[in-house]
């Protein structure tokens, strides 16, 4: 590949509870393997500490900005930014504005991880897939998406079919029902991520699949890259291959945040 990786912009911490490594170990692995920008994006608190178990807490929301900002220190030759992952519940946006003029963060991702009270993506609940009608979900999933689009709280939009995850995939077209959504996103200015997260749990595919990604391309949605790292070695997990599709998809930029504000980079050449 002939250029520079794109940043890793979802990265986590121990704050939340179930990451492992120190800061600095994240970007010395990042520094190893060749990133020249990442950025954290820690799960920002709930409105009730022990809403669930894996939220920062709130009193250590500054301490988190303040535990990167120190760190980065160290790594000169490493852009880190600072970011939120926020979960999108409806009802939550006066607590996510609040969150989120609460520190200068480079770029706020806005998750849907809830559709209603369950957390879909959660291990410990998975048994509840069994119980639910799973196109009728995803239908539900994505109408979340859209408000979350719609709520101009975010930058990104994280993990889009992140309802996959454990394998129950839906017998409804799925580049029809996302389309709404992604044409929302692509008229607001918003990213997406392609995230390889996805590549290492039970759906063995990134988020979003070839298809959806295919579709972000075609309403010129931005796109950023994320690995979901919830450990140092993850940090920008099989990127090569997610810059490759990127470029088969149709993106020729992915997308720099700080402070907020978006800026265009040129994704790296890849040989055939
Ligand atoms: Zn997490
Ligand atoms: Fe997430
Ligand atoms: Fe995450
Ligand atoms: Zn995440």
């Amino acid at each position: 590949m002939k250029g520079v990786f794109p940043a890793d912009y979802h990265i986590h911490t121990q704050l939340c509870g179930h990451a492992t490594g120190q800061v600095r170990d994240y970007l010395e692995c990042a520094v190893r393997k060749g990133l020249k920008e990442i950025g954290f994006s820690e799960h920002a608190p709930m409105p009730i500490d022990g809403f669930d178990d894996w939220h920062i807490r709130q009193g250590d929301l500054e301490f988190y900005a303040q535990v990167v900002q120190v760190a980065r220190g160290d790594f000169p030759d490493l852009e880190v930014r600072i970011g939120l992952e926020v979960d999108y519940i409806p009802g939550l946006e006066p607590w996510i504005e609040q969150i989120a003029s609460r520190y200068r963060w480079d770029y706020i991702i806005g998750s849907v991880h809830y559709v209603g009270e369950w957390d879909i993506d959660n291990e410990a609940k998975m048994s509840r897939w069994d119980h639910v009608e799973v196109n009728d979900l995803w239908i539900r999933y994505v109408e979340l998406l859209i408000k979350a689009a719609a709520s101009g709280l975010f930058d990104i939009i994280g993990h889009i079919d992140l309802a996959k995850k454990f394998g129950h995939r839906p017998d409804i077209d799925l580049v029809g029902l996302y389309r709404p959504f992604l044409q929302l996103v692509g008229e607001r200015g918003l990213a997406i991520e392609l995230s390889t997260g996805g590549l290492r749990k039970p759906c063995r595919e990134t988020y979003p699949s070839e298809p959806l990604l295919r579709l972000a391309a075609d309403y010129q949605v931005r796109l950023v890259f994320g690995s979901d790292a919830h450990a140092p070695e993850e940090v920008g997990y099989e990127f090569e291959k997610a810059v490759k599709m990127a470029r088969i998809a149709g993106f020729q930029c992915w997308t720099r945040f700080t402070e907020r504000r978006p800026h265009s980079v040129v994704l790296p050449e890849v040989g055939c």
